[in-house]
């Protein structure tokens, strides 16, 4: 054991590593398994504005990086985990959705090593259920989630998608909807979907959810332009049944045509 890991008290038999979810932003939605993590980490790695929503306190070392470096976060925390670190590696909402666990577990290919290490994924509240949640219940049938970024797939395999998802009724819910890099994609994705679905279907832009700078806005589709939506928005298109009640909007659990009286 180096001099560094035993003054920190780590062990390399001991070490382990989580996953973890810290929510759509409110500490009232981080799990009290995900906090528990937290309380007993060494480390915590992550993009850097989720790392700042972990408070310091001392024995915890903190480690914020840029949101493109995934797989080297990703080593980064399994090589600290292998020498006896308590490590957590935080994303936003859950660690399963269009975020850090399925960079672990690629980074872990090829590492029987690592493979063998203590790792667990800590779930969390997702952005779009938080988001469902405000709204009333959109997703209260069947729905389709596309990460509409093209960081990773190409543009046309996403509007592919949302095509076939539509044309099937189902509800979406979109992350990653407009960034500046791409400002184009979302206005095509509203186009595609004004060619499926009816003009009144409704569409839900939820933004910075649980936050002091929520806001959430229920347009028709028609009425829909790409500036309603950012990279702290996550959207949400009912299916043809969705439909407003007072201030709630919700998709009916049952499609089956009512029964005559
Ligand atoms: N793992 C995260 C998603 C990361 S991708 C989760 O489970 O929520 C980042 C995208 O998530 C953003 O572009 C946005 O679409 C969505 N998002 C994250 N937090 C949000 C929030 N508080 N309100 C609305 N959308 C949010």
């Amino acid at each position: 054991m180096s001099a560094a890991l035993a003054r920190s008290g780590a062990n390399p038999s001991s070490g382990w590593l989580c996953i973890a979810g810290l929510g759509p932003g409110d500490e009232s939605q981080v799990t009290p398994a995900a906090s528990q993590a937290l309380a007993e980490a060494t480390d915590v790695l992550g993009y850097i504005p989720y790392v700042a929503r972990v408070a310091a306190r001392p024995g915890l070392r903190l480690h914020p990086s840029d949101n493109r470096e995934e797989l080297d976060r990703a080593r980064h925390a399994l090589s600290l985990a292998a020498q006896g670190h308590r490590v957590v590696v935080v994303s936003s909402g859950d660690p399963g959705v269009f975020a850090m666990a399925a960079a672990v577990f690629e980074a872990m290919e090829g590492r029987p090593d690592w493979q063998a290490l203590d790792v667990r994924v800590l779930p969390g509240i997702t952005a779009m259920l938080a988001a469902s949640a405000k709204a009333g219940a959109p997703l209260g049938h069947d729905f389709c989630v596309v990460n509409l970024s093209d960081n990773l797939k190409p543009a046309a395999l996403i509007e592919a998608r949302v095509r076939a998802a539509a044309g099937a009724d189902f509800a979406l819910a979109f992350y990653n909807p407009r960034s500046t890099s791409r400002p184009e994609t979302f206005g095509r994705i509203l186009a595609t979907l004004l060619e499926v679905c009816e003009p009144e279907r409704l569409i839900i832009f939820a933004r910075a959810v649980s936050t002091s700078n929520e806001q959430i806005l229920t347009v028709a589709l028609v009425d829909a332009i790409p500036e309603m939506a950012d990279m702290r928005t996550v959207v949400i298109v009912g299916n043809s049944a969705t439909r407003r009640v007072g201030r709630f909007v919700y998709s009916p659990r049952s499609v089956l045509p009512v029964p005559a009286p």
